[in-house]
């Protein structure tokens, strides 16, 4: 695998020429990510995962200084899958960019308790996508509302660039696979599966119950385990809007601190499920 450090590297040696198949991803790679890698596969060209903690994307309070870093076994694991390339610039890369405003719907879910999160998500995805210059881009729906914000971002100003939203890898017990359950004791990591199990509540007793009862009954029940809920509800899967009855594609999100971990997860409803 070639690794490239900055940007001029990229340019001279006119990757894009072969066809960039980019899955942005902020390090600490497991399967989550890996799957993206291997889907991007199945595309023409070449593939080419960017690593770069984007300290845009972290509030004063958050947690960028303990975000987990591991860069030598993440390259192992690119090398291991047979990624073609890969592009790890240093911390100035974030530097001297115009900061993109991200459009109102930044500012539901995530962006209620995270003000400017989504700009500088937006801000460091136009930089690595005038870097690369990709023909399609690969995330993870988990971030839902980031998928739908560089969606929409793409299409206005990149619209030669697919972006491909894939499902969210799970570990055993559940839990969505994220960098930040590194970070969770070992008494948290045993509650974190609450977080999904009561997202699968939600699914399974939407006849029974209201949207209202349900998220009140299961935000009691997470409450009871110590997990802390920044926002828990049911919305429209493509304005995010909160929506009164369940409809096809109804999004059940919920973002929930346990101890001083932030984590994310949602299901989009469908007929099948
Ligand atoms: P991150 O390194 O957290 O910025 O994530 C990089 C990409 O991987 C984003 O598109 C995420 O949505 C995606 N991703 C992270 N966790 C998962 C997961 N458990 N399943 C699928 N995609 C994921």
């Amino acid at each position: 695998m070639k690794i490239f450090e900055t940007e001029n590297d990229i340019k001279n040696n006119c990757l894009h020429a072969q066809g960039l198949n980019l899955v942005p991803t902020m390090g600490n790679l497991h399967e989550g990510h890996l799957s993206l890698i291997e889907e991007s596969k199945n595309y023409d060209g070449k593939t080419i995962v960017s690593i770069f903690i984007n300290p845009l994307q972290f509030g004063p309070n958050e947690d960028f200084r303990n975000y987990p870093r591991t860069i030598i076994s993440d390259i192992k694991k690119l090398e291991k899958i047979d990624c073609d390339y890969a592009f790890i610039p240093q911390d100035d890369f974030a530097k001297k960019l115009n900061l993109i405003k991200a459009p109102s719907i930044s500012k539901k879910l995530c962006g209620k308790n995270r003000p400017g999160h989504f700009d500088g998500v937006l801000t460091i995805i136009n930089k690595i996508f005038s870097v690369i210059l990709p023909t399609h881009a690969f995330f993870g729906l988990k971030d839902y509302q980031q998928f739908i914000l560089i969606r929409e971002f793409t299409k206005n100003y990149f619209p030669g660039i697919k972006i491909i939203g894939l499902p969210i890898i799970r570990e055993k017990d559940g839990l969505a696979m994220s960098s930040r359950n590194n970070l969770l004791t070992k008494d948290e990591r045993k509650i974190a599966p609450n977080i999904y199990e009561n997202l699968i509540w939600i699914k399974n007793n939407r006849k029974k119950f209201t949207i209202s009862e349900l998220v009140k009954i299961s935000s009691e029940k997470l409450e009871r385990h110590n997990i802390q809920i920044d926002y828990l509800g049911v919305f429209d899967k493509e304005n995010l809007k909160k929506v009164k009855n369940f409809e096809e594609g109804a999004l059940v999100a919920v973002a929930a601190k346990i101890g001083k971990v932030r984590l994310i997860d949602n299901i989009v409803l469908n007929n099948k499920n």
